[in-house]
């Protein structure tokens, strides 16, 4: 026999609260420097600022300058992350953000253009070797280094990892996403957080395309905003910025073809 009341629709339960995942871009951001250009300009070909160029006047993406550059290195894999991990560090407070989320089943992760085995350096080198890492996955072999791309938008394949591609993935799986970055890749992911942290040429892209958006110094003001998130929900984590949703952002927005002022 059915409950008396099992007809009467049931009180509504207030919605939970999304659960927040940090993203962070790494070089410039997560490191506080641009750990790729260290590596260019100390085992590179000098040539590689010359494809660099190429690449920031439109005619190469950031895939191609990406792999002719290191192409180009005749280093191993061991010297390269030996010099990171000697020359390279991690902004203020990474650490304890990365503490905290772990304490809190807070999902967090470095999402970059770069490729994994420098960034790998120098989070093992900070004692953080457990931070998940999107990236070019790379294979040192006789020939060289060869480049594997994992986070690709479906047809555009030959521009190489999308990090939008990343953010959409946290937040089709719920969370609300905290996401922090500097350089014109990070658009796409900006565009698409419900949280931006941006500095350099990020923050400018932001105002001009009036994505709001925190300025970005150290992890010690995504560590706050975390907190605050998780106290009061997102009115809290998005105290400054009443975040409207764009919807499906732009398609095609070739992060390589732009011109990228120094960093990525
Ligand atoms: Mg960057």
């Amino acid at each position: 026999m059915l409950p008396r009341n099992a007809n009467q629709p049931k009180a509504s339960l207030p919605a939970a609260a999304p659960s927040p995942a940090v993203l962070t871009d790494f070089d410039d951001t997560a490191a506080v420097q641009n750990v790729a250009e260290m590596l260019l300009e100390r085992f590179g070909d000098p040539s590689w600022k010359q494809v660099r160029q190429r690449f920031r006047e439109g005619d190469l993406t950031l895939k191609e300058y990406q792999e002719i550059a290191f192409r180009q290195i005749q280093a191993d894999r061991a010297t390269m992350q030996a010099f990171v991990q000697e020359n390279a560090n991690l902004r203020p407070h990474f650490g304890a953000l990365w503490d905290y989320c772990l304490a809190h089943s807070v999902p967090m992760a470095v999402v970059s253009q770069g490729l994994d085995f420098y960034i790998k350096a120098l989070l093992h080198k900070e004692g953080y070797p457990q931070v998940p890492v999107y990236s070019v996955n790379t294979r040192f072999t006789r020939r060289g280094i060869t480049y594997q791309y994992r986070h690709t938008n479906p047809g555009q394949e030959h521009l190489g990892n999308s990090k939008g591609l990343v953010v959409d993935q946290y937040r089709q799986q719920g969370h609300y996403v905290i996401y922090i970055g500097d350089g014109r890749s990070d658009f796409e992911a900006a565009e698409r957080a419900d949280l931006v942290f941006a500095h350099k040429v990020l923050a400018e892209e932001c105002q001009r395309q009036q994505i709001p958006f925190q300025p970005f110094q150290d992890f010690g003001s995504v560590l706050a905003a975390l907190r605050k998130f998780r106290a009061n929900g997102a009115s809290a984590g998005a105290a400054t910025e009443s975040r409207v949703r764009l919807g499906r952002p732009r398609e095609s927005r070739e992060f390589g073809s732009m011109h990228e002022e120094g960093s990525r």
